[in-house]
């Protein structure tokens, strides 16, 4: 096969085997150049399948499930004697999930006909991508390209303080193969990896303390929602403290020692394990040298316009490579408006409305503005929230904690953001995804039809209170 492609796209996380598959399907000739391994075999999937979303998410859904079984069932009639944890089964589980995803991307992969290349990708001038073994400084083969779809992503922030250390010191990925339950467990960071390693850990009989910097939890939420799930997450357990600042980690009779900082001075506590879980960098590293004019920003992202288009004419960067949130949708997106570009398409990705879930229990759901950026903005807005203790459908299962909070434009009433705590917030939040991408108003979804009983109805419910005109609650 000859070594000149249309497009050679470097990484196979969901931004790159997304960009991939849909310039394919658009008749253009692809090559994937991918570094993962995975127990020294070549995997694709990049880190949202491999150690990130599909692991996390399995692990939260095992956990929940041992947690219902050990506290819930009993309320519904339903007695289990004893209820047995096995660690390593559910580990395995988890392992064999992710195993037949990404399988699944080598089929689509020969589906599309799109080559795949093992190694480590290099750009160099004239649009030519050089392959090596990791770690080699030999170049193994060399693609031409007339585009380069450059989606390498992230990997963790490391912190000194902390140097991950097997037995004691973990990153996400480390926390997600524990093979027993530890006792007591640290987290730095109470980002969305943090609440979520943490809920997993805590459900299964960890004592999880989240040590985090800021003054405030998921400041990037609104203001009412984040409020509402740290006094759930207390409730459950989770011991979150904020201004604490990591001073040492230390590992000393078989514990992690931890110093930090708060506002009364420093503190100290020991773990069984840590996790750090303080943010994700790019992976701009060893991918291109000066020569090639590639600009990147002080933080290491490449730097692109709102299409993706590097200062490289020829060069498109996507994902957690570039500016926005680190999410696996988003990556995908941007990787199909690209393929898209290319072939002469006029796609875009609206980057106002990109969907943001933490999958705790309750989970945490937004779109959109939240209330405090609308009033820092000078909007006037009108707010429906509806309680999910009225709704009959959230009673039945027993998942009556939180809310939906629409917030709407006072004058014209189209819907600027929508907020959720709530079970299934996850799948809730799609329906105000697609409604801000019609430019709905509240009064659109006052009008429409749910079925009865939903969770779902909780948001048709927010959407009336926008006008104080809510069925089951007092307006
Ligand atoms: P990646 O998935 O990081 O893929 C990049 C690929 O490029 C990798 O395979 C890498 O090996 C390869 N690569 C890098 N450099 C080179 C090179 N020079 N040559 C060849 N190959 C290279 N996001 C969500 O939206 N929802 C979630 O629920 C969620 N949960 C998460 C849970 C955890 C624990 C973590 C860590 C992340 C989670 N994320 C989640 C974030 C999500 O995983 C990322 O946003 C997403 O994977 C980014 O996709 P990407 O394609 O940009 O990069
Ligand atoms: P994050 O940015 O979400 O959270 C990191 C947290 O660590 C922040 O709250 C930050 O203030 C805190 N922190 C930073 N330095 C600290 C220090 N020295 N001491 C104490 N706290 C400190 O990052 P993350 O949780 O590591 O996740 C990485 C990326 O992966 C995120 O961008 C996130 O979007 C993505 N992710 C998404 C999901 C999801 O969509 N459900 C799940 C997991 C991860």
């Amino acid at each position: 096969m000859s070594k000149k492609f249309d497009v050679v796209v470097i990484g196979a996380g969901p931004g790159g085997y997304v960009a991939a598959i849909r310039c394919a399907q658009l008749g253009m000739k692809v090559a994937v150049v991918d570094e993962w391994l995975h127990k020294g075999e070549p995997t694709l999937g990049g880190t949202c399948l491999n150690v990130g979303c599909i692991p996390s998410k399995a692990l939260l859904e095992s956990s929940h499930l041992y947690a219902a079984a050990k506290n819930d069932l009993s309320g519904h009639g339903i007695n289990i004697k004893q209820v047995g944890l096995d660690v390593k089964a559910m580990i395995a589980r988890k392992d064999k999930i992710v195993s037949e995803l990404t399988q699944g991307i080598n089929g689509l992969f020969k589906i599309n006909k799109i080559k795949l290349v093992h190694g480590h990708a290099r750009v160099s001038p004239g649009k030519i991508v050089d392959v090596s073994d990791r770690g080699s400084p030999n170049t193994r083969e060399s693609l031409e390209a007339e585009h380069i779809i450059i989606a390498a992503g992230s990997s963790p922030v490391r912190m000194d303080r902390a140097p991950l250390t097997d037995g004691y010191i973990y990153d996400s990925a480390g926390a997600l193969e524990f093979d027993s339950v530890p006792r007591t467990l640290g987290i730095i960071g109470a980002g969305a990896i943090g609440l979520e390693l943490g809920s997993v850990w805590s459900r299964l009989g960890s004592e999880v303390v989240l040590l985090e910097a800021m003054d405030t939890l998921l400041p990037t939420a609104d203001k009412q929602i984040s409020r509402a799930a740290s006094r759930s997450y207390k409730q459950q357990g989770i011991d979150i403290r904020l201004n604490a600042r990591l001073l040492s980690a230390e590992i000393k009779q078989k514990k992690v020692h931890v110093t930090y900082e708060d506002t009364r001075g420093a503190q100290q506590i020991k773990f069984d394990k840590l996790v750090v879980a303080v943010g994700r960098k790019p992976n701009s590293d060893y991918l291109f040298g000066d020569e090639l004019g590639l600009e990147i920003d002080e933080r290491e992202y490449i730097h692109v316009n709102s299409y993706c288009e590097t200062s490289v004419p020829g060069i498109h960067a996507i994902g957690d490579l570039v500016r926005g949130p680190m999410l696996a949708h988003k990556a995908s997106e941007e990787g199909i408006m690209v393929a898209e570009r290319i072939a002469g398409q006029q796609s875009s990705v609206n980057y106002d409305l990109i969907p943001g879930v933490i999958y705790t229990h309750p989970e945490v759901a937004w779109v959109g503005k939240s209330e405090h950026a609308c009033h820092s903005a000078g909007i006037p807005v009108s707010i429906g929230t509806f309680p999910m203790a009225a709704s009959g459908r959230a009673k039945a299962a027993g998942t009556t904690e939180g809310m939906v909070k629409i917030i709407a434009h006072q004058e014209t009433d189209r819907i600027l953001g929508v907020h959720i705590f709530a079970a299934q917030a996850s799948e809730l939040i799609a329906q105000a995804v697609i409604a801000m991408e019609m430019g709905a108003s509240a009064e659109d979804i006052a009008m429409t039809m749910f079925a009865h009983p939903t969770l779902a109805e909780s948001v048709h419910e927010a959407a009336l209170a926008v006008h104080n005109r809510a069925i089951h609650i007092k307006n």
